[in-house]
């Protein structure tokens, strides 16, 4: 079919058949079909949706575009976690040792950071000398070694999503389920692995700004790991406000090491144990949720899931000399209060303009650069004391750090009565059904 015919049945609300969605996938991989053709057909999936039966197909079309990696050499299960970006979501790094040092393979294939959003993959490579471009056979060989190992999105894999991906986020269709579904789905389902854990994110600095909206990404993305054959569990947790204290990518591997440490924000610890504890669950290395709950909470405990950590650094390449930016500055409260609302999309875009996130895909990043906050939702603050510092460099024009400081101002609003923060976990779907 001529692409312009498959664009105009889209638009008119009608469900595309399998050999048509793989048609034009693999004909705008192989540049056969223009990107206005593309950013016209993703206009009319993210009008008229797309059905459990198109969606799948889509996912397929795109994974089949790049390499199916497998790791059947690797023993044991392979369990992988995703989360759909948020902001301070350093989670992978804690969860990554925890889960290996519970017997489970933890295969972390990442991606950079997305507009506001941090990736963990910079994070990562603001560790001194720590190589996130490993071959396919290295990566297996540690993760068998180690249990545990990370690496980036190669190019082999879905080469499809990536050109997809950029002209989503500049055609104003990245917030659309089914699409948001296949992007991910398509990468995890190239990865070889057994089970998958997502975190699928709900407020102000996520995606999907709402929990109606981010149960039904949940819902779609457990279909499609089903049709997929893959075990999954999704769990809706909140991004309203920044998890933990530290934005930024050195700052944010240094929060990491307090919570390996057994020390670090409480909601920060608390969202890696219950993640880790549902990879444990779903790497059959425990009974029930309560039990994998237990393994997680004493592998942070004795230090065992850390030491995964510091070799798994070291065998990556990596030196512990993480590094601090040029200069900081104080933002303080004007005002005696609770804090109200801490909006995490506003910290992220402050981040984002000290340095620390890429305007565009070809900026470079500072590591150092960041925001470590001194007070989120339900904290009382008195005027004068600070809510939050900047980390920057001596290089970062002033209009920029003028920027940050007001998207931080923007971010803080204050009440005179009591305040409590979101709740952290909302819900617990799996391929059974939910809970909470
Ligand atoms: N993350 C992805 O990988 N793809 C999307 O479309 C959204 C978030």
């Amino acid at each position: 079919m001529i692409p312009a015919e498959i664009i105009k049945l889209k638009r008119n609300g009608f469900e595309l058949s399998e050999k048509v969605i793989q048609e034009f996938i693999k004909g705008y991989v192989e540049d056969s079909i223009a990107d206005y053709q593309m950013s016209a057909l993703l206009m009319a999936i993210y009008f008229q949706g797309m059905t459990k039966k198109e969606t799948f197909a889509l996912t397929s079309a795109m994974l089949h575009t790049g390499l199916v990696i497998d790791l059947s050499d690797i023993s044991g299960m392979k369990i992988d976690k995703h989360s759909t970006g948020g902001v301070g979501d350093k989670t992978s790094i804690v969860i990554g040792p925890i889960v290996a040092a519970a017997g489970v393979k933890v295969p972390m294939i990442s991606g950079r950071g997305l507009g506001h959003t941090g990736g963990t993959l910079d994070k990562l490579e603001s560790i001194p000398g720590f190589n996130t471009q490993l071959s396919l056979s290295e990566f297996k060989k540690l993760v068998n070694e180690h249990g545990v190992c990370f690496i980036g999105q190669t190019k082999e894999i879905c080469p499809a999503d990536k050109k997809m991906y950029s002209l989503r986020d500049v055609t104003g269709t990245v917030e659309c389920i089914p699409l948001i579904c296949a992007s991910i789905m398509s990468k995890k389902l190239a990865e070889g692995i057994d089970g998958l854990v997502l975190d699928v994110k709900v407020g102000q600095g996520a995606f999907m700004k709402n929990k109606n909206e981010a149960q039904k990404l949940a819902q779609g993305l457990i279909e499609i790991a089903k049709l997929g054959g893959k075990s999954v569990t999704a769990l809706l947790t909140d991004m309203n406000q920044p998890l933990g204290y530290a934005v930024g990518n050195a700052l944010e591997v240094k929060e990491c090491l307090e919570v390996l440490d057994n020390k670090g924000p409480d909601d920060l610890r608390e969202l890696c144990l219950e993640l880790s504890a549902h990879m444990i669950l779903l790497g059959k290395k425990a009974k029930n949720i309560s039990q994998a709950k237990k393994i997680a909470e004493e592998l942070l405990v004795s230090g065992r899931a850390k030491k995964v950590f510091v070799d798994i650094v070291k065998a990556q390449g990596g030196r512990f000399t993480l590094p601090t930016a040029d200069k900081t500055q104080t933002l303080n409260s004007l005002k005696n209060g609770v804090v109200k609302k801490l909006d995490a999309g506003k910290v992220g875009l402050a981040s984002l303009t000290l340095g620390a996130g890429r305007k565009r895909s070809e900026d470079t990043i500072d590591m150092a650069a960041g925001i470590i906050l001194h007070k989120k939702i339900g904290d009382k603050v008195k005027k004068g004391e600070p809510l939050a510092t900047l980390h920057y460099s001596n290089k970062l024009p002033t209009t920029s750090l003028n920027e940050s400081l007001n998207y931080l101002k923007d971010a803080y609003e204050f009440s005179l009565q009591k305040s409590s923060p979101p709740r952290l976990i909302i819900k617990v779907m799996t391929t059974q059904g939910s809970k909470k």
